[in-house]
């Protein structure tokens, strides 16, 4: 059963906490984390690129003076004069997350079967959550792509590429992922409102999944959020579609498959 969601209360606040980097240890987001969680409070803890320590956290009064010594006797050691505290609006988070860290690997095939579509998989609790989208994935946040939820697929299967029975299908994109959002991760999926960042070779920043139509084939829109990864009015689909693995395209996939073999099936060569 999923969780209930956390309900904030009136007299809730939340904080933003930067530690500099040279005050910062070892493992400092976890500890966060971990001090966060057994005060009650919501957020996240990220170690920065330049190892500082950012922190986003919300809750009762007491439980945020509390972290915040926390991170100031425990994190800063002291150092309390380089944590720069400042109060924001409440966020409505659901859990303590930790930011940053990988959850998992995630690949786009382009394929050419009974149709041509491009295949999105997250690694989720050891299979690969599959969605096929007829359009692909866009990085204008603009754009809302259709996604249709497929059944999952094994984590083997992500550096297959080359001709297949009906087609052919190429590696498009790989990378790992990271969970957003507000709601723990893999349950935002299972809510139908899942948001998580892609660090792709095409692929980069945050994107949203939003369950449209529940059923047998629940449709989803996956839609790029707006942030510095976000290219307004660009087609990536079209700009790069070449392989990662291989650099050939799918076309140049299926036109080797079809000199070996003629009557192999495949899009016609003037496939537009
Ligand atoms: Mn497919």
């Amino acid at each position: 059963m999923p969780r209930r969601p956390r309900v904030a209360r009136g007299e809730d606040r939340a904080i933003r906490a930067v530690v500099p980097s040279p005050l910062q240890l070892d493992g400092a987001a976890q500890r966060v984390r971990d001090e966060a969680r057994a005060l009650g409070l919501s957020g996240w803890a990220r170690s920065a690129d330049d190892g500082g320590l950012a922190v986003h956290a919300e809750g009762t009064p007491t439980a945020i003076d509390a972290l915040i010594a926390f991170i100031a006797e425990g994190v800063a050691h002291g150092g309390a004069a380089g944590v720069e505290i400042e109060e924001v609006p409440l966020e409505g988070h659901e859990q303590f997350a930790l930011r940053g860290v990988s959850a998992g690997a995630f690949v786009v095939k382009e394929h050419a079967a009974s149709t041509h579509h491009f295949d999105m998989r997250l690694e989720v609790a050891g299979v690969m959550r599959s969605w096929a989208l007829p359009k692909g994935p866009s990085l204008d946040p603009a754009v809302k792509r259709l996604a249709v939820e497929v059944p999952d697929h094994s984590i083997e299967q992500n550096g297959f590429e080359g001709p297949t029975g009906e087609g052919g299908v190429v590696l498009w994109d790989r990378g790992l992922y990271e969970q957003g959002g507000r709601v723990a991760w893999p349950e935002a999926l299972s809510r139908g409102h899942a948001v998580f960042v892609l660090h792709g070779e095409k692929l980069r920043g945050g994107f949203a999944l939003q369950r449209t139509r529940p059923g047998a084939k629940p449709q989803w829109l996956l839609v790029k959020r707006r942030d510095e990864q976000a290219r307004p009015a660009s087609d990536v689909v079209a700009e790069q579609p070449a392989s990662v693995l291989s650099g050939r395209t799918l076309e140049q996939v299926l036109a080797a498959a079809r000199r070996r073999d003629p009557a192999a099936p495949g899009a016609a060569p003037d496939r537009p």
